[in-house]
C-alpha cells in the first residue's frame, strides 16, 4: 500500500501511464522523423516510494533521475540492479559531491568547471576506481533564468573544453531545463539554441552526443527539436505533494 492504494492498482495505473509516455515519445520521433532508439525516457522519481520505482522497473524502465542527493543515496542503497542507470539531474554542492560520485552512473548537472574538477579529484582518489570515468552532462540555463543553476550558453564551449581535459570525467552532451510557460510552444526556441550548441561543440568534442532536454509538459516538442534524453517525472509517477 502507497497511501492507502494497493500496490496492484498503482501497477495498472503506472503501465497506462508509461504506455501513453512512451506512445508519444514515438509519436513525435516520427514526426521529426527520428529514431526512436535515439531517444532515452529517464523517469524522475523524485519525492516517490521506492516500491514505485521497482515497479516501474518491472514495466520495463531502466533510467531513473532524482534531484536530491540524501534521497537518492537511500533509494539507490536499496535498489541497484546492474542494468538499471541512476541519472543525478538537480544541482550539486561541491561538499557533496563524494557520495555522489560513488553512488551515480550519470551526472546531468554539472554546472560549473569548479564542480566538475572537484568530481575529477574524488574519482582519481579512490584508487581501485581509478580506470572509471563518469559521464557527464553540462547543464545550461539558456533563458538566462535568475532562480536558476547552469551555465551561460555563451561559456558553454570554454567550459566544455576545461571538462573535456578531466581525464576521469566524459563530456557527453549537455542539458537544460526549460522555464516554465503557459504554451509548451514557448519553450521551443530554448531547445533549438541547446541543439545548436550542442552541435557546434560535438565538431570538436567527439563524444558530445547527448541533449537532455524536456519535461512532462514538454517532452514532445523537446524530441522533435532533438532531444536524446527526456526525463518524465509527473506523467509516469503522478503529480508530487508540494515540497
Ligand atoms: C522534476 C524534474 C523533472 C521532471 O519534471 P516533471 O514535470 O515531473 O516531468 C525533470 N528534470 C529535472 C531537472 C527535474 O528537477
Amino acid at each position: 500500500m502507497i497511501d492507502n492504494i494497493p500496490l496492484n492498482q498503482i501497477e495498472t495505473e503506472m503501465r497506462a501511464s508509461i504506455a501513453q509516455v512512451q506512445a508519444n515519445i514515438a509519436n513525435a520521433a516520427k514526426k521529426a522523423g527520428r529514431d526512436l532508439s535515439e531517444v532515452t525516457l529517464v523517469a524522475v522519481s523524485k519525492t516517490k516510494p521506492l516500491e514505485m520505482i521497482q515497479i516501474a522497473y518491472n514495466l520495463g524502465i531502466r533510467h531513473f533521475g532524482e534531484n536530491r542527493v540524501q534521497e537518492a543515496l537511500t533509494k539507490i542503497a536499496a535498489f541497484h540492479p546492474d542494468d538499471l542507470v541512476w541519472h543525478m539531474i538537480g544541482h550539486l554542492q561541491t561538499n557533496k559531491a563524494r557520495k555522489v560520485v560513488s553512488a551515480f552512473d550519470i551526472i546531468q548537472s554539472v554546472d560549473s568547471l569548479h564542480l566538475a574538477q572537484t568530481l575529477e579529484r574524488l574519482i582519481a582518489e579512490e584508487a581501485e576506481e581509478s580506470g572509471k570515468r563518469l559521464p557527464v552532462l553540462l547543464e545550461v540555463n539558456v533563458a538566462a533564468e535568475a532562480s536558476k543553476a547552469g551555465l551561460a550558453l555563451s561559456d558553454v564551449p570554454s567550459v566544455a573544453r576545461q571538462i573535456a581535459t578531466l581525464p576521469h570525467l566524459e563530456v557527453r552532451g549537455l542539458m537544460t531545463v526549460a522555464p516554465q510557460v503557459e504554451d509548451a510552444e514557448g519553450v521551443r526556441p530554448v531547445f533549438r539554441a541547446l541543439r545548436q550548441a550542442r552541435d557546434q561543440l560535438r565538431s570538436e568534442l567527439t563524444s558530445c552526443v547527448e541533449l537532455s532536454m524536456g519535461m512532462t509538459n514538454d517532452y514532445a516538442i523537446a524530441i522533435e527539436e532533438g532531444a536524446t534524453i527526456v526525463r518524465v517525472g509527473r506523467a509516469i509517477f503522478g503529480a508530487r505533494e508540494p515540497v
